[in-house]
This record gives structure tokens, C-alpha cells and sequence, in this order.
């Protein structure tokens, strides 16, 4: 049977792997890092406290362990905090580990009581791990993915609801254990699955740290800088999907090209940064004249394409006249936070509708030139290949 010693030990080697992963991170610049890795720094020196707890004297082997444990455990709920910019009570964080190891040493040298003793630990790592997943479920609206965050808040749940089990069990068998060393097994287990709190904790918060970088990298390759709006790459290959879908449910699937009018003057009228805004504006006014099934992509400079999937000849041309008349709205309705109006501009749109033997590519060259249709006949208008 492995001893608790061993067991303290892997815990405490456990928290040194974790803490050079995070290292690994730092670079990233993603907030919680540093609290994490203080978190292990703690961690390992606080199973080392808990393994040697025999040899050293007695405030060392319970005050100062358990406040160090503490104050890792402090550290990692910190770092969750942090990663999701949510607020951050350091004083009460600070004042609860104090508040743990008083608690200890009431229960120590006041009224020496092992169970009351394990019963402050269970409450307050039970309350941090609780906090932790709160913490992760209020932020849903942050989540990429669901596999990192379901598995980090179900852990510190799991681990919660451990201590809650723990602290009732020592309870119902008071005066049986009286040291978290004595190798009984209910202690073994308790102390094995503790030692893991903190590595299981960071591998979760390794997890979501990568999700947000995938996250980033996926941005910054499928949309477009300056407004947001899909970039071209993703067009093709969003369209492309899409293609095969209406191929294979022999629906239908509309293209409009969007090139705004004079452009070319509007930033040596207004400047190129007002250009700039009007461009922003442009895909803010069209995304609430289209459907969230729809793809709004920049295609080039001034130029849009918006792919229309299920949508018939009639439908989509309801839709390039929305846009064109939003487009045109001389109530500068939709304003960008801070910024001065945008000046008016229009539209002009070549729609196509999907044949049977286009590629995109051929759907893309027949909506230009529609679009150099509507141009030619005086701008400002739809025109359908
Ligand atoms: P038309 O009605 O025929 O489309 O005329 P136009 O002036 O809109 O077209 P033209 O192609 O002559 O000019 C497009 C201009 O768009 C030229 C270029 O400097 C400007 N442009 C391209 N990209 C950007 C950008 O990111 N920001 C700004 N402000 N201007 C840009
Ligand atoms: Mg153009
Ligand atoms: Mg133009």
C-alpha cells in the first residue's frame, strides 16, 4: 500500500510539471497565468510541509502547511478570476486564509480536535473550489468551446462536493482518525484525491488557456481586420461548404457582390480614416439587414460579398434591395461608439443565383458582372446576372 508520504510527494512533483507547462504560456500574456503558477509554487511547497509534517515542529506541520496550501488554493481561484476579468476580492481572499489557519490553531492548541480541524479545511477548500466553478459558469458568455470550461467547473464541482463528503465522513467517525498521515483507507483516498486538486485544476486552466489562443488564431485568419466582417479566405471556404450542402439538398444559393459608390472620393473628401469608418458602418448596417445563417465577407477594399444559402432569385433580391436602402438611409442611424457621423454613401449590388455546374469561382465572376452592370447604369441599384 503506498503511504502518504509517497503519494504528498507525487502531488508535490505533480505541481512542479504543472507549473513549467505554465511557464510554457506565459508568452501568451493571458491573464490567470501568473496566478496559476504562483498557485503550483504554493502547492508544491505545501505538500512538501504536509509530507515532512512528522519531522518539523508542530506550528510549521499544521499552521504554516495548511495556510500555504491555502493560499495556493487562494491563488488558483485568482487566476480563474483573472482569465475571465471578472472582479477580484483580494482582501477577502487574504483574510479567509487567515481566517483558515486561525481556525486551525483554535482547533490545535485551543481544543485539540482533528475532525474540527479537517472540517476547516474541507469548508474552505470546499468553498474555493465551489467559487471556481461559479466563476467559470457565469462567464459562459466567454466560452469557445464547451469541452475546456465543462470540464474545468465539473472538476472544482466534483472536488466541492469531495470535501462536503470528506468532512461529513470524519465527522460520523470522530476519534477513529486522528491524523491525515495514519494510513487508513479512507484517508489514503482523501489524500490522494487532494493532492491532485491543484494539477487537475491547471490542466483545466491549460486547457481553456490554448482554447482562447485557437480561439484568437481562428479570428485573426477568418475575419477581417478593420470591420470584423468574414475575410475573404473564409469566404471561400465557408461558400464551398455551403456549396456541396445546397448541391446535395438540390436547394438554392444566391451571391451579391457590393462595391460602394465613389469611394475613391469619400476619402479625398473626408480623409482616409473617415473611408476607414464608413467601411465599419457599412458591415454594421448590413448585418441587421441579413439573416445569422447568411456570410457577410470583405472581398477587397470597398468591396462585399454577402452569400445567401438557401435563398431563391425573388428572396435574394429583397434582400440586395435591404441592404442597398440601408446602405442609403439618410438617418445615420447606426453610429460607431465615440465617432462623429459617417458621411452618406451608397451601394451598388450584383446578385447571381447558384447553376448546377458553377464552381464559386464561376458564381463569384457572374455576380461581378452584374455589379459592373449596376455601375455602368448609374449606381446606386441591384442588378441581377
Ligand atoms: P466606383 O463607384 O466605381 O466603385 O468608384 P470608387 O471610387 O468606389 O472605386 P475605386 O476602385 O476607384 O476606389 C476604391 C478606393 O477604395 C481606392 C482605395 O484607396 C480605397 N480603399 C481601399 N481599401 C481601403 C481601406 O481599407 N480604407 C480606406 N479608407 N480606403 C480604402
Ligand atoms: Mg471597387
Ligand atoms: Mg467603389
Amino acid at each position: 500500500m503506498p503511504s502518504a508520504f509517497n503519494i504528498l510527494i507525487i502531488g508535490a512533483l505533480f505541481c512542479v510539471v504543472m507549473l513549467l507547462v505554465l511557464m510554457s504560456l506565459l508568452r501568451s500574456g493571458t491573464p490567470g497565468i501568473r496566478e496559476w503558477a504562483l498557485a503550483n509554487a504554493l502547492g508544491f511547497a505545501g505538500l512538501l510541509l504536509y509530507a515532512f509534517g512528522r519531522e518539523l515542529s508542530e506550528p510549521i506541520a499544521y499552521e504554516v502547511a495548511n495556510g500555504v496550501y491555502a493560499a495556493a488554493s487562494a491563488a488558483i481561484l485568482a487566476g480563474f478570476r483573472r482569465f475571465f476579468s471578472r472582479k477580484l476580492h483580494i482582501r477577502l481572499l487574504a483574510a479567509s486564509v487567515a481566517g483558515m489557519v486561525i481556525a486551525i490553531a483554535l482547533f490545535h492548541y485551543v481544543f485539540d480536535s482533528f475532525a474540527l480541524r479537517t472540517l476547516t479545511v474541507a469548508v474552505f477548500q470546499g468553498a474555493v473550489c465551489g467559487s471556481i466553478a461559479l466563476t467559470i459558469f457565469h462567464s459562459r458568455h466567454a466560452w469557445r468551446s464547451r469541452y475546456p470550461y465543462f470540464f474545468t467547473a465539473g472538476m472544482a464541482g466534483l472536488i466541492a462536493l469531495g470535501h462536503a463528503v470528506r468532512a461529513g465522513l470524519y465527522f460520523v467517525h470522530q476519534g477513529e482518525i486522528t491524523s491525515l498521515l495514519q494510513p487508513s483507507p479512507w484517508n489514503l483516498f482523501f489524500l490522494s484525491a487532494g493532492t491532485f486538486v491543484l494539477p487537475v485544476l491547471t490542466i483545466g486552466a491549460v486547457m481553456m488557456v490554448h482554447d482562447t489562443m485557437l480561439a484568437k488564431a481562428e479570428h485573426a485568419a477568418n475575419r477581417d481586420f478593420l470591420t470584423g466582417a468574414w475575410s475573404r479566405r473564409a469566404l471561400f471556404e465557408l461558400a464551398e461548404r455551403e456549396l456541396s450542402f445546397t448541391r446535395r439538398t438540390s436547394r438554392s444559393m444566391a451571391l451579391l457582390l457590393l462595391d460602394i459608390d465613389n469611394f475613391k472620393s469619400i476619402n479625398d473628401t473626408w480623409g482616409h480614416a473617415t473611408g476607414d469608418r464608413v467601411l465599419i458602418d457599412a458591415v454594421l448596417r448590413a448585418e441587421t439587414a441579413i439573416r445569422s445563417v447568411d456570410y457577410f465577407a470583405r472581398v477587397g477594399g470597398e468591396e462585399f460579398a454577402v452569400l445567401l444559402p438557401e435563398t431563391s432569385r425573388s428572396a435574394a433580391v429583397m434582400v440586395a434591395e435591404r441592404i442597398r436602402i440601408t446602405m442609403e438611409g439618410s438617418a445615420r442611424s447606426i453610429q460607431i461608439e465615440g465617432q462623429p457621423e459617417t458621411p452618406p454613401y451608397t451601394v451598388s449590388i450584383g446578385l447571381a443565383i447558384l447553376r448546377d455546374t458553377d464552381s464559386f469561382q464561376e458564381l463569384m465572376r457572374r455576380a461581378d458582372t452584374a455589379l459592373y452592370a449596376a455601375k455602368a447604369s448609374g449606381r446606386n441599384r441591384v442588378a441581377c446576372d
